[in-house]
């Protein structure tokens, strides 16, 4: 199985998992970058995975439905590109002879999934949208802290070599911030050098891992004192973990 992030727009990613004959993409915003690529690789297109409603990850859902005849999987409780089907928690979809399982996210948007999975002969995949971003996390436009919270805890407590394929080339701009937030962990600043080198190259980050995350990403790290101190010289009434979270992701906006 070979794992492809397509660029689309400024800094979107359309994930393509493919075994050489037949491929699945994730929240393609952009049909014709995904029909560029089926092309060059000689793939048939078997199934659309949509992790939330945003235009730029289902604008090329209706094009790709219709020129491929793929199936789309879709969360329960968002506006979708109709026909799909529509999953929730603990659902589980078997494309390309996967078994992928479906958490439901909420905090970006109210019905936001995820999708995981073990992929045979290589390390996990997590298809995670706008939820959990390297060295970051999606903005909060329909739930709430407490909500984004529980799901990035669902997400950081996945197996640490899952490779984590966010839909957004966000990374150096969320080191600058964390690094803002722990200037003395040793393993930010080494990750921050190499993400400049590839960038530099025009080369993805992506895809991170759960176990980089979890030693990076300030978003997952707010029980540990270091982030809850650097919180409260911004925000001292932060005293519990939801409270750290919320005032972290209010520092982030205005960063
Ligand atoms: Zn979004
Ligand atoms: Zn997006």
């Amino acid at each position: 199985m070979k794992l492809i992030p397509i660029p689309a727009f400024n800094d979107n990613y359309i994930w393509m998992l493919h075994d050489d004959r037949r491929a699945l993409v994730v929240d393609p915003g952009d049909a014709q970058a995904v029909l560029t690529t089926l092309a060059q690789h000689g793939l048939t297109l078997a199934a659309i995975l949509v992790t939330h409603h945003h235009g730029d990850h289902t604008g090329g859902v209706d094009v790709l439905r219709q020129s491929t005849g793929a199936q789309v999987y879709g969360p329960a409780t968002e506006p979708m590109p109709e026909p799909l089907q529509r999953l929730t928690d603990g659902d589980v979809i078997t494309p390309l002879e996967l078994r992928l399982e479906v958490l439901l996210v909420p905090g970006h948007t109210a019905g936001h999934i995820a999708y995981w999975g073990q992929v045979p002969g290589s390390d996990p995949v997590l298809f995670c949208g706008d939820t959990l971003f390297s060295a970051g996390c999606g903005r909060l436009f329909e739930g709430t802290p407490a909500q984004m919270l529980t799901s990035l805890t669902r997400l950081a407590a996945l197996p640490e070599a899952t490779r984590v394929c966010c839909a957004h080339e966000y990374t150096l701009g969320s080191l600058r911030f964390a690094l803002a937030v722990e200037p003395d962990n040793s393993e930010l600043q080494a990750y921050q050098a190499r993400a400049l080198t590839l960038r530099q190259q025009l080369l993805p980050t992506l895809p991170s891992s759960i176990g980089l995350e979890r030693a990076v990403n300030p978003f997952l790290r707010t029980h540990l004192p270091a982030v809850a101190h650097a919180v409260q010289q911004i925000e001292p009434k932060a005293d519990d973990p939801v409270a750290v979270f919320a005032a972290l992701r209010t520092w982030k906006d205005k960063f």
